[in-house]
C-alpha cells in the first residue's frame, strides 16, 4: 500500500498536519471539501458545508476540520499561513490556475491576516513536464484569453523532457504539442504574489511515470489502467 506523501517544508509546524494521500484513500473523517469546476472560485470553510455543496476549487481553513482537494493530474496545492495560523487547499488545473485559481487563495489568505512572506506552499503530486503534453491550441488561447497575465511565464518546451526518475513509460506525444510544465507554473505564480522561493516546494512526483499506478487520468486515457482521486488535505491541529 502506497504511504501519504508528506510535504518536508510543511511538515516543520507542528501546528498544523497535512497529508497528499494515495489516489483511492479517503481524507480524515470531518474533512471539507467542494465540487470542483476548474473555477478560480476559493471560499472558507464555513462556508463550504455540507461538504461538497459548493462549486469551488480552493478551500480556506481556520477550524479544526480539515480542508481538501481532490486531483488526478491536477495540481493538489496546500498552503499553510504562520501568522494566522490558517490553511488553504487548491484543485489547480490549467484552466482554473490561469483563471486565478491561487492567486486568489494567497489574495484571501492575506485578506485574514497573512502576509506574502508568512506563507509555505507546498505543490503535491501532479503531471510534470515529463508527462504532460498540450495541443498548440491551448496555448495560443492561453495567450489570447489571459485576465491574470501569466501567459509570459508559461513553461514549456518544444521537446518531451526526460524523467530519469520515471518508474513506466513516460506519456508519448500525440498532438505535435508542447511539453508544459505545471507545478513550476504555479511556482512562478507564488513567486510574483511575493512568497519567497525558500517557502514553496515541489514534491516533482509525476502522477503519470512515478506515482501509484492509478493515479493518473491522462495515463488511464491512454493506457485503460483506470483512475482514482487523490485527496490531499491539510488542518491546523
Ligand atoms: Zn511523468
Amino acid at each position: 500500500m502506497p504511504s501519504p506523501y508528506r510535504s518536508p517544508l510543511l511538515s516543520r509546524f507542528d501546528w498544523l498536519d497535512h497529508a497528499f494521500m494515495p489516489a483511492g484513500e479517503r481524507p480524515p473523517e470531518g474533512t471539507i471539501y467542494n465540487q470542483q469546476r476548474h473555477s478560480a472560485r476559493v471560499i472558507r470553510d464555513v462556508e463550504a458545508l455540507p461538504v461538497k455543496s459548493q462549486e469551488a476549487d480552493g478551500v480556506i481553513g481556520s477550524g479544526l476540520n480539515p480542508v481538501a482537494v481532490y486531483t488526478a493530474d491536477c495540481l493538489p496545492i496546500l498552503l499553510a499561513d504562520t501568522r494566522q495560523q490558517q490553511v488553504a487547499a487548491v484543485h489547480g488545473g490549467l484552466k482554473g490556475v490561469l483563471s486565478g485559481v491561487l492567486i486568489n487563495a494567497i489574495q484571501a489568505l492575506c485578506a485574514r491576516g497573512a502576509t506574502p512572506d508568512s506563507l509555505y506552499i507546498a505543490i503535491g503530486p501532479a503531471i510534470g513536464s515529463c508527462c504532460y503534453e498540450l495541443g498548440q491550441d491551448m496555448i495560443a488561447r492561453a495567450q489570447q484569453d489571459d485576465p491574470q497575465q501569466l501567459a509570459g511565464m508559461l513553461p514549456w518546451s518544444a521537446q518531451a523532457v526526460n524523467n530519469p526518475l520515471a518508474q513506466r513509460a513516460q506519456a508519448q506525444g500525440t498532438t505535435e504539442g508542447v511539453w508544459l510544465d505545471l507545478p513550476l507554473l504555479a511556482q512562478r505564480i507564488a513567486r510574483r504574489a511575493g512568497v519567497p522561493q525558500t517557502q514553496i516546494e515541489q514534491a516533482g512526483i509525476c502522477t503519470y511515470c512515478m506515482a501509484e499506478e492509478k493515479a493518473s487520468y491522462r495515463r488511464n486515457s491512454h493506457c485503460q489502467h483506470g483512475y482514482e482521486q487523490r485527496f490531499s488535505w491539510i488542518t491546523k491541529r
